[in-house]
């Protein structure tokens, strides 16, 4: 609290020695409560706001001496106040234009949902979902499969497009593609067969590849402005984009040029290159440095991945049966060790930092390994290398994680997998899944976030997922890796900052950083815990503009 009116009066000029007197604030928000998430985890009750900045924390009173004739006040009548949230792994926001599964809750709807669109189809036309649903929202608690498909559509070819990792087609998609039961399996990926041995319509991970879909509509301005007013409503006010191209790098940087840009981004990329000397010759083609960007847009890295997602996740031990075949199956295993080292060495060596994808603890010894060999080249501790997801880490890796100093970039699956999950990989590893407890206790900085579209993007439901492990539709798993709601919040926002470089500049609310925060219509700190996960966001500022919302009434 001392250092707190401290701070308010340094601001206000009233302090000895200080700093010549600031201009007064653009903005002040008084009678709030609010949650500053600074190393002390300070509860003040009044901000000052200028140039897009905290000028100042601390009382009303204080805050209220700082307001000059053109300062806007909001008063927040109680209200909690937190920093802005971010989501450390988001590709989008989700929708598009296929078929919408994202409300469906049983087959039989999913079901009529793709009748829909095939009763509105030309023949032959290809029918396609969005990828934004899983299994685990249907009662069933089931995929729907090929002979689901085919009751709804027996002439159109349909291809359900499930996350980022899976296919579901139909035998007339089947028979388009040429995929039959003598298609030999692709490498790093997987054609699944049901109990009678025949094809499921199941493409995992690289057999995908044996589909080719019409190209999905390019980013544009105005889509990437519509997916962020959505963010903005949920509370976030940072992203990472865990892969993306550089033709959408390219229209963010012009975003920021003219000022449309309501939510800071960094952008992973992502390109298609297996070896080093191919991934040398992507990075010169996309002609960024790898650190470049301001507050507003930045270069984050770059996205590798080695293993598939639920269904392909690559495991030490096989998956739980039927999916184990017979304890033969353990994941896909999408890019090998040797290219995979090649190329993490390669871009060590240009001064990339690399972020992968490894879901599965098999996973993760090839990527320690890689790592590891890169680290020998060139030191990569102080880099802030991440394993993104890291679903299974066992006893033996963390030391490993931890001597190369990674962050671990976590996000919410099991809150929305988490039935399947313990289909798939049984019962114990699905409650070990995102140990967030394990991580924490072990001193590693946690960055979270969702990988929405492959679950939904809203930050409550993922701090209401870690404090409580409770899923959509499984109950409880692995209570005994909750953490608290300050460790949740922690991670939502400062840790998000550590995994761009950025704790100095946001993620707490203290004077000099970026006015970037959220208003919330309960304490976060105290509501029940079911609150958290139904409270609606009251309103969302980035750099001092309400960009969500409007002043509490
Ligand atoms: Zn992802």
């Amino acid at each position: 609290m001392r250092r707190l009116i401290a701070c308010a009066f340094a601001a206000a000029g009233l302090a000895a020695g200080q700093p010549p007197p600031q201009p007064p604030p653009d903005l002040i928000l008084t009678n709030g409560h609010v949650i500053t998430v600074d190393s002390g985890f300070t509860i003040a009750d009044a901000i000052a706001i200028a140039n897009g900045r905290f000028t100042a924390v601390g009382t009303t009173a204080a805050i209220r001496r700082l307001a000059g004739p053109r300062t806007t006040t909001i008063d927040l009548r109680g209200r909690t106040v937190i920093p802005g949230l971010a989501d450390g792994h988001l590709h989008d926001a989700g929708g598009g234009p296929g078929v919408d599964l994202s409300r469906t809750r049983s087959i039989p709807e999913l079901l009529a949902a793709v009748r829909a669109r095939v009763q509105q189809s030309r023949p032959g036309e290809v029918i396609v979902s969005n990828s934004d649903w899983h299994e685990a929202q249907l009662k069933e608690h089931r995929l729907p499969y090929r002979k689901d498909l085919d009751t709804v559509s027996p002439a159109n070819p349909v291809v359900l497009v499930r996350g980022g990792h899976e296919y579901i087609l139909n035998s007339a998609a089947l028979k388009k593609w040429n995929i039959t039961k003598d298609t030999p399996q692709q490498p790093g990926g997987r054609i699944t067969r049901d109990a009678g041995g025949d094809l499921n319509g199941e493409l995992i991970d690289r057999a995908k590849s044996l589909v080719q879909l019409p190209p999905l509509p390019r980013p544009t301005i105005e889509s990437l402005l519509e997916q962020h007013r959505k963010l903005n409503a949920a509370g976030l006010t940072s992203i990472r984009y865990p892969g993306a191209s550089i033709e959408q790098y390219r229209l963010l940087q012009e975003m920021a040029r003219r000022n449309l840009l309501t939510i800071r981004v960094s952008q992973l990329m992502r390109v298609g290159a297996d070896t080093g000397d191919t991934m040398r010759a992507a990075v010169a083609a996309l002609n960024v440095r790898p650190d470049e960007g301001d507050e507003w847009v930045r270069v984050g890295g770059m996205k590798l991945g080695v293993d598939g997602g639920f269904e392909g996740g690559w495991m030490r031990e096989p998956y739980a049966e039927p999916w184990g075949e017979l304890g033969t199956f353990t994941g896909v295993n999408t890019m090998k060790q040797p290219a995979y080292t090649d190329v993490v060495r390669t871009l060590n060596r240009l001064g990339w930092r690399v972020a992968t994808h490894a879901v599965g603890d098999a996973a993760i010894d090839e990527v320690l390994a890689a790592y590891e060999a890169a680290n020998a080249d060139q030191s990569i501790a102080g880099k802030r290398w991440t394993i993104e997801h890291g679903f299974i880490p066992e006893d033996d890796q963390f030391p490993r994680m931890k001597a190369l100093d990674l962050v671990i970039s976590a996000q919410d699956h099991l809150y929305l997998a988490g039935p399947s999950l313990v289909n798939y990989w049984g019962p114990k590893r699905a409650a070990w899944t995102t140990p967030m407890r394990a991580y924490l206790d072990r001193g590693f900085v946690v960055a979270g976030g969702t990988d929405s579209a492959v679950v939904p993007y809203p930050p409550l439901w993922v701090i209401y997922h870690f404090v409580t492990r409770d899923t959509i539709s499984g109950g409880v798993l692995g209570a005994d890796q909750k953490i608290s709601r300050r460790e949740a919040l922690q991670v939502e926002t400062i840790n998000n900052a550590y995994l761009t470089f950025e704790e100095r500049l946001k993620g707490s609310i203290e004077p000099g950083k970026l006015a970037d925060l959220v208003v919330l219509p309960d304490d976060i700190l105290t509501c029940p815990d079911k609150l958290i996960e139904q409270m609606q966001v009251v309103m969302t500022i980035v750099g001092g503009k309400v960009v969500y919302g409007r002043p509490p009434s």
